[in-house]
């Protein structure tokens, strides 16, 4: 039977929506104490955006247009996922 197959299609089709889910959208910006620029998040958490090159290439969070340009942009939250897998477990 091909059961498992459909089991395992769900499973992924199940992953990718609560991994939908975690994106947030950026509804803001602000420095943080060492002059880091954090995104805001529609959830109320704040994640960092670093433009740290070679590491973290975000040379758009350097200028107002830049960032201005990224409100409302979808971001993967940290936070909200790591409260999901806590309370899943
Ligand atoms: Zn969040």
């Amino acid at each position: 039977m091909c059961f498992h197959i459909l089991a395992k299609a769900l499973s992924i089709i199940v992953k990718m929506i609560e991994e939908k889910s975690m994106q947030q959208a950026i509804i803001g910006f602000h420095l943080d104490d060492e002059q880091d620029w954090v995104a805001d998040l529609a959830c109320g958490h704040a994640q960092h955006v670093r433009h740290n090159p070679p590491w973290q290439n975000r040379p758009w969070v350097m200028t107002a247009e830049g960032r201005q340009e990224k409100l409302g942009m979808m971001l993967n939250c940290l936070k909200c996922e790591e409260n999901r897998s806590i309370s899943l477990n």
